[in-house]
């Protein structure tokens, strides 16, 4: 299962480095299954970013996801 966080602009900025965020694929565990999920990360350190509220909205569908097997 993939799905994408990436914000729809985009238009990030890690603050430390000041550079734009790029997106980047991640493995995330949750619930005991594990989905790669596309977060803006920073190509300098490496930071992912995650917005909560998109977070959140994201894991509930997967939880009804799961629950519908
Ligand atoms: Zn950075």
């Amino acid at each position: 299962m993939s799905m994408s966080f990436l914000p729809e602009d985009m238009n990030w900025i890690c603050r430390p480095c000041g550079v734009k965020l790029q997106p980047s694929t991640v493995e995330l565990s949750y619930l005991g299954s594990v989905f790669s999920v596309e977060l803006p990360a920073c190509p300098q350190c490496g930071a992912v970013l995650i917005s909560e509220e998109l977070a959140t909205g994201r894991m509930l569908q997967v939880e009804q996801l799961l629950e519908d097997k």
